[in-house]
């Protein structure tokens, strides 16, 4: 789960790591009375779940009273397109006191699963540019898993010593954060080295994982649903594991394992598909109808594949959940369906009988066949 940048950096505050002061604004009238709360100058940040907000018009800085007025007007409730998250719509802004950048550097911990381990990323170019610098001069980006005795190789930034341990002790506290609070990523971009020498993080990127939200309480009520996708919201209220892709072939499956293979399948054929969805082991005949009607709500599904193994989740079931759900809403497209295992005859009738328009296959590979001509 994503979280915004306000709210990583309450969590920075409370950890010791240095943020600048702010506000948090959400409707026009208030927008007066945060400015000068914060005084100018200062920085008027949209908060959305995206990155590359500067390049896109969402963070400004204003030098004057004035320009902070139109600054704040101009983002709150704007559609910031990026190149990182399409179009967002701003219904918060951070309102903060701006610093005197002398440069700005990058810092960051990722849970690194092909190295089983955390490992922080420090580079002394750290902004807007740093996608960049690690395509033109991956050598000065400095990586490395954190071992049993976590000594960051800062000193290889080549700051000052006052500089260096100030930056050092951030990174300290930032792992514990990340450990203590179940994170997948902690970035600061840019942790600023101010005119003063003083370190300080003037953004905060947090995710969380989702499996640990059961123990951080306080993470997951920040947890902001008009960021998420409308369908994968949904598909999480029913309790259906579903991530939306960019194929047209809408599937269905039951398993992880199977809808793995149903992809490979599509893939075969041709096609790729629009989403991941496994309905689990023993998903009800509604629960089955709910999954259904997202993946008809899903605009860019051109069809439907349905791959079942019926083990602890029978044919039958499967097959009253979807004629349920079809008769309900309006189906213009084809659903090919294929039924393995339990009760796959009794499946099969019910389809056939419903006096809806299924294509029930019996093997993959007529599947592949079907899908191919799509
Ligand atoms: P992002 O583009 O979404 O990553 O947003 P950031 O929070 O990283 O802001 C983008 C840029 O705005 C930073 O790289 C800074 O150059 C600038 N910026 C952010 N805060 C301040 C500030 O307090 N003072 C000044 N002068 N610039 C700032
Ligand atoms: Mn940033």
């Amino acid at each position: 789960m994503k979280i915004h940048e306000y709210q990583a950096k309450k969590l920075f505050k409370d950890y010791g790591i240095s943020v600048p002061e702010s506000v948090l604004c959400d409707n026009k009238p208030d927008i007066q009375s945060c400015i000068e709360k914060i005084g100018v100058p200062c920085v008027i940040k949209a908060q959305v779940h995206s990155g590359a907000r500067g390049k896109s018009g969402g963070v400004k800085v204003a030098k004057t009273l004035e320009e902070a007025l139109k600054y704040a007007n101009q983002i709150l409730g704007m559609t910031l397109v990026s190149s990182q998250a399409g179009e967002k719509v701003v219904n918060k802004i951070l309102i903060e006191q701006a610093v005197n950048i002398e440069k700005e550097i990058y810092m960051s911990l990722v849970f690194d699963r092909s190295k089983e381990g955390i490992s922080y990323i420090l580079a002394s170019q750290g902004g807007m540019e740093i996608e960049e610098l690690a395509k033109t001069n991956p050598e000065k980006i400095i990586s490395s898993l954190i071992g049993e005795e976590f000594n960051p190789e800062v000193n290889k930034l080549g700051f000052s010593y006052e500089i260096s341990e100030q930056i050092e002790n951030i990174l300290k506290k930032l792992y514990k954060m990340f450990v203590e609070r179940d994170l997948t990523l902690a970035e600061i971009n840019p942790l600023a080295i101010t005119k003063e020498g003083r370190v300080i993080a003037l953004d905060a990127k947090v995710n969380v994982d989702d499996n640990a939200l059961f123990r951080q309480s306080e993470i997951s009520e920040m947890r902001d649903i008009t960021e998420e996708n409308p369908l994968e919201t949904k598909a999480h209220e029913y309790n259906l594991n579903y991530i939306k892709l960019d194929g047209t072939i809408g599937c269905m499956v039951n398993g992880a394992g199977l809808a793995m293979a149903t992809m490979d399948i599509i893939k075969q054929a041709g096609k790729s598909a629009a989403n991941f969805l496994d309905v689990g082991g023993g998903a009800s005949s509604e629960k089955i109808a709910k999954a259904f009607e997202i993946l008809l709500s899903d605009k860019e599904v051109k069809g439907i594949f349905i791959n079942i193994f019926g083990g602890i989740l029978r044919c039958d079931f499967l097959a009253e959940g979807i004629t349920e759900a079809m008769k309900t809403q309006s189906v213009d497209m084809p659903v090919i369906v294929r039924l393995e295992g339990t009760n796959k005859v009794i499946g099969a009738e019910i389809l056939n009988k419903s006096g809806l328009k299924f294509k029930v296959v019996n093997s993959l590979s007529e599947a592949i066949e079907v899908l191919r001509g799509l």
